[in-house]
């Protein structure tokens, strides 16, 4: 007798059976310090509270506004950008899933670097997208000369992730006076903590589209919230798809939250320069008990010990309610992602590191 699974999943589309999706960090029950997904350890501006026990709750009744005008606004206002040149959507990861459909459908295959965000093949595989991969330099770096001028498309995290460095803008300038016949997608979850945005190059290369999120630097990656800012036609383009299965995008609460966060500058600042130190806190803990650290523009650290698997840290760090992020991949496993959280969380994941090491 077949299962039930198996009658059933041979409905699945080819592209959905050979699929293996993205699995996240754990969001684990008990009570850890949780150093796995690089969520801000701060909480959101307290303007958020102010909306909350403002919010009228008789507006749920109606459907939001389906241009989500007012958080394009804030948004384009806090990059200096126009409100056409902004895309808003339900996490960075749903921008991210509408710009493959909207421009990575090529005849020709996307780039991507061998070692960056996770998610980029799977959207491959799903959207049936051809793409290829780039190895990183000597130094773990994107090596953006490797990206040819023949593609159909090019898209990397910058900072990179789980790797943390960030080119500077000039070398993503230096990229688009090359490519110009694709869409070169550059996201920027990690921008805030030390990176440089080429958000200021939109104007002058009409072919990048740059992604963000309020998940990291705002603290609100419970509420789902993220964007995209290029040229108006790209912008364009994303609500095509977009508005093809969802036309009110971003819940009316969520908006409201999100553009009070996107007004308070100085919670932003300070949160930002207080992970900044905190990891430059920890990287030179790190080094003093053997760890090779990797430069970090982003919320979190990449780091191998010279003596000590990757796994046994891992697997030691999480008996001592330590959770941080290891990769079973070709050439990572050496390796721990560790998010940067608060001093006290960081202060006992390097007392409990000289335990163990
Ligand atoms: N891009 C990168 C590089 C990320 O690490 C993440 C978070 N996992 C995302 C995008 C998506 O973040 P969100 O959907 O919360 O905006």
């Amino acid at each position: 007798r077949r299962t039930p699974r198996e009658i059933m999943s041979q409905f699945w589309s080819p592209a959905v059976r050979a699929l293996t999706p993205y699995v996240p960090g754990e969001q684990p029950r008990e009570k850890l310090i949780k150093l796995n997904t690089n969520e801000n350890p701060y909480a959101p501006s307290p303007a958020v509270e102010g909306v909350l026990q403002r919010f009228a709750v008789d507006h749920l009744r109606r459907y939001p506004d389906p241009e989500s005008t007012a958080l394009r606004q804030a948004l384009a206002e806090a990059h200096g950008v126009e409100p056409e040149q902004v895309f808003v959507g339900n996490g960075s990861d749903e921008v991210l899933a509408l710009a493959f459909q909207a421009f990575f459908c090529q005849s020709r295959p996307l780039l991507m670097p061998a070692i960056s965000y996770s998610f980029y093949p799977v959207y491959c595989k799903l959207y049936d997208i051809a793409y290829r991969t780039l190895a990183l330099d000597d130094d773990w770096r994107i090596s953006l000369d490797a990206f040819e001028a023949d593609n159909g498309g090019v898209v990397f995290a910058n900072p990179n992730a789980p790797t943390g460095h960030g080119h500077p803008r000039q070398a993503i300038a230096a990229l688009l006076e090359r490519i110009t016949e694709s869409v070169v997608l550059v996201d920027e979850a990690y921008v805030d903590f030390g990176g440089e945005s080429a958000v200021p190059l939109v104007d002058t290369y009409p072919n990048l589209l740059v992604t963000g999120t309020l998940s990291k630097s705002r603290s609100l990656a419970g509420l789902r919230v993220g964007y995209a800012i290029g040229s108006s036609e790209l912008v364009e383009g994303l609500q095509r798809v977009k508005n093809s299965f969802n036309s009110y995008p971003i819940d009316m609460l969520a908006s409201e939250i999100a553009i009070a966060s996107l007004k308070d500058t100085p919670h932003f600042q300070a949160t930002c320069q207080q992970v900044i130190a905190t990891r430059e806190w920890v990287r030179q803990q790190l080094e003093l008990l053997g760890f090779e650290v990797l430069p970090s523009q982003t919320n979190f650290l990449f780091t191998r010990h010279t003596r000590h698997a990757g796994e046994h840290l891992f697997g030691e760090l999480r008996e001592r309610k330590i959770l941080v992020r290891h990769f079973n991949k070709d050439g990572l496993s050496d390796f721990l992602r560790i998010s940067i959280g608060t001093d006290d969380e960081m202060t006992s994941l390097v007392e409990a590191l000289r335990t163990i090491v």
